[in-house]
């Protein structure tokens, strides 16, 4: 077995040990190996494990990488979107995770419309207003959620946040998801999705209703570099 495949075994155990606590179906959350800094061979290794379902931050990074890996795979953009990337992410990735401002949602409908696709799409949400993090304020969220969704080429799963990395996630997990339930209620849209939850703190955004948790040191070891812009 592969240290890989190892790690993902143990990972696995907990989400399901999370899923039982928060009283929950195991297929309620998908897991997303975050495979940045990791080369092609450690995606194959957890392909072979099982796993089908990966995040990157970086176009650049992404694209050798992705074609260098098994076909078949499913691939979720995590990292901060520039606008010049967008037309090149969507035809790789199914969804994107961090569409943090209407225009930014508006020009990847407009090009998704030019490509005939119709990507999934989660809002960031800066729940706690740092200045170093992108995502949409809280109150400019609600402010323009309906012209979000009148947007017809993306399909808006939810919501996603990274919150301040005190070791104190948990009240921003379940500020996210009371966000949420409320933006549903309000548009009279389900937003199924809550995309939350790092290595760190998988556990908790299960137990606080996260869909998605985004993994990546936990499965693929330290990474060696940080990578520019994004969370280390
Ligand atoms: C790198 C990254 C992750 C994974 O972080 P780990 O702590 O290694 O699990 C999750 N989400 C985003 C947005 C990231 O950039």
């Amino acid at each position: 077995m592969s240290e890989v495949a190892e790690h993902l075994a143990a990972v696995e155990a907990r989400i399901a040990a999370a899923c039982r606590r928060a009283g929950r179906e195991r297929s309620s959350v998908a897991l997303i190996a975050v495979s940045k800094t990791f080369p092609a061979e450690s995606v194959a290794d957890a392909a072979a494990a099982g796993q089908s379902l990966f995040g990157e931050s970086r176009l650049q990074e992404a694209e050798p990488k992705i074609a260098a890996s098994p076909s078949g795979l499913r691939w979720h953009f995590i990292g901060g979107v520039q606008r010049n990337k967008v037309r090149k992410i969507l035809p790789l990735f199914e969804a994107i995770h961090a569409i943090d401002s209407l225009r930014l949602a508006a020009y990847t409908d407009q090009v998704a419309a030019e490509l005939g696709l119709r990507p999934q799409v989660f809002l960031q949400v800066n729940a706690a207003g740092e200045l170093s993090k992108g995502g949409f304020e809280p109150v400019v969220l609600e402010r323009e959620m309906e012209a979000l969704l009148a947007l017809k080429h993306v399909e808006i799963r939810g919501l996603m946040t990274i919150p301040p990395d005190d070791g104190n996630a948990r009240p921003w997990f379940s500020a996210l998801r009371v966000m949420r339930d409320r933006l549903a209620g309000s548009s009279g849209v389900v937003l199924p999705d809550l995309s939350m939850g790092m290595s760190g703190d998988y556990e908790e955004a299960i137990e606080e209703g996260a869909t998605l948790v985004r993994v990546g040191s936990a499965i693929f070891g330290r990474r060696a570099y940080r990578v520019d812009g994004e969370l280390g």
